[in-house]
């Protein structure tokens, strides 16, 4: 099969989250499986240049309806870690993607807009017929629309389009400029609720629930956030769309890459071992701690890997931060946060934290670090208010770090309580609590730090068994190569 991703960021070479993480991942196994699999990128400023393999450029002069005018597009191509990616760079005073930044600007919704109808003009003028458009959140939710209202009669009509959901709370919400600047025009048209119509904003279009009505397929990073989206407040008024639309929506979990993610080989790990060879893990702890400047002792290291968001749980983070360290535990933290409130409170304590010898706190982004930390530390914490499907605990797992999480979306369908799962012993990997309070973080947390000091042979079992655990890419391949059969022979 021909696929084609159409993303907003692609890790290593442009990553902020998780949704990095699959697009290369999931690409990476569909070409494992003999797919031909493109990527499209924006071409930003502030990526990862030094992940790109032969930049050149592919095609100089795209120009793409804007508006009543066009804009010059170079159109770049290099291979990242193998993948085959484009990169889109447009010429014009918006200056769209050269701001220092992947995210957080006034425009977005125009920028992301602009994004998608460029990929589009780009497949049509290049001759580029995918069987299947695999396209993910908000920022590229308009391509199937526009697939469907303005390239179906070009000679792209047999394109199906896959969707998918990794984080419904940000759905692009935007006024009736992106219609008349993408070509869509006809406000009275998608305003309806049935298109494009945002449900709770009635002067609004929705790009997200555009992607809902027009894609041949919708899926989510989970199946419990397929429910969860559905039928809670999780679904951030998306919940009525997907209830409608249910027949073409299901959850995938997302998968894990084996090869960027392998204590047996991460060039960033200083002792490299696996499930048989657990003892090693240990060098790591100790490189762990020289690195952030902790003292040595015996004493269990538990983590916090991730963006420092609301929808995290930051107070349960900060609880567990002060937790595990009266429990004897120590704890280290690595996140950021582009909300300055919230960036301040961590700075803050990390200034009153600065001499504690159990403690370390490293607000920034730094992908060396983090697999560091997955490697040398006993214990990672994940207690998000939401979670679509959360990757940060099937990295811990990947490397011998046990769990410790909140039974909501990807990570109820990951994690299984060592104690209180209905699952057999055997597959029970984690330590899992329900609530989102201190109470019910400190039932799990203290579970997984008094199995570490009572009993190191016990812990070592549960960390053995999440490293036993296949969260690879192999499964959610097959799941999506099926649903994309299934929609190109609709
Ligand atoms: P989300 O997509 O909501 O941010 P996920 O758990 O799905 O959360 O994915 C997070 C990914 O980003 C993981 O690969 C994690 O290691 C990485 N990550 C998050 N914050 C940081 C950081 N500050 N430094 C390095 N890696 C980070």
């Amino acid at each position: 099969m021909y696929i084609v991703m159409v993303a907003s960021e692609c890790a290593p070479v442009a990553k902020v989250g998780g949704l990095g993480d699959v697009v290369f991942g999931l690409s990476h196994e569909l070409e494992i499986r003999g797919n031909a699999v493109e990527i499209i990128l924006p071409k930003y400023d502030c990526m990862r240049y030094d992940h790109i393999w032969g930049l050149h450029v592919t095609y100089e002069d795209l120009w793409v309806p804007w508006f009543n005018y066009h804009i010059r597009c170079t159109v770049w191509f290099g291979f990242v870690h193998g993948r085959k990616c484009y990169f889109i760079e447009p010429h014009s005073n918006d200056n769209f993607f050269n701001r220092g930044a992947y995210y957080g600007f006034a425009d977005e919704h125009i920028r992301f807009a602009f994004f998608s109808k460029a990929a589009l003009e780009f497949l049509y003028h290049a001759g580029k017929r995918p069987d299947v458009i695999h396209t993910h959140d908000w920022q590229t939710a308009l391509v199937p629309v526009m697939l469907c209202e303005i390239y179906r009669d070009l000679g792209m009509g047999h394109i199906r389009v896959c969707h998918t959901l990794h984080n419904v709370k940000h759905q692009g919400i935007a006024g009736a400029n992106v219609l008349w600047f993408t070509g869509l025009g006809r406000p009275d048209y998608y305003y309806s609720r049935e298109r494009l119509g945002d449900d709770f904003n009635p002067g609004a279009i929705n790009f997200t629930k555009g992607a809902i009505v027009y894609a041949n397929f919708i899926t989510t990073v989970s199946p419990r956030h397929a429910w969860e989206v559905r039928y809670t407040e999780w679904g951030y008024g998306l919940g009525h769309a997907l209830y409608v639309h249910q027949s073409k929506f299901g959850g995938v979990l997302n998968g894990l890459d084996y090869d960027a993610w392998n204590p047996e080989t991460d060039p960033a790990v200083p002792a490299h071992y696996n499930a048989d060879n657990f003892a090693a893990k240990r060098h790591n702890t100790r490189a762990l701690r020289e690195r952030l400047w902790l003292r040595q002792a015996d004493r269990p290291v538990v983590a916090y890997v991730g963006r420092l968001d609301m929808q995290k749980g930051v107070a349960l983070i900060r609880h567990a931060l002060f937790r595990s360290l009266h429990q004897g535990a120590q704890f280290v933290l690595l996140g950021s946060s582009p909300e300055i409130g919230i960036n301040a409170q961590f700075w803050q304590l990390k200034h009153e934290l600065n001499d504690n010898p159990d403690c370390h706190l490293e607000i920034g982004y730094d992908e060396e670090l983090a697999h560091l930390i997955y490697a040398g530390a006993d214990i990672l914490i994940v207690p998000s208010l939401f979670e679509p499907c959360g990757l940060t605990q099937m990295i811990a797992m990947r490397y011998g770090t046990v769990p410790v999480v909140r039974a909501v979306g990807g990570l109820a369908d990951t994690v299984f309580d060592r104690d209180y799962s209905e699952r057999p012993h055997a597959e029970r990997n984690g330590y899992v609590f329900h609530q989102a309070d201190n109470h019910a973080i400190e039932s799990a947390l203290d579970r997984a730090i008094a199995l570490w000091f009572d009993s190191a042979e016990e812990f070592r079992e549960l960390a053995v068994r999440g490293m036993r655990y296949d969260y690879s890419w192999n499964r959610p391949g097959t799941e999506y190569l099926n649903i994309y059969e299934l929609i190109r022979h609709k």
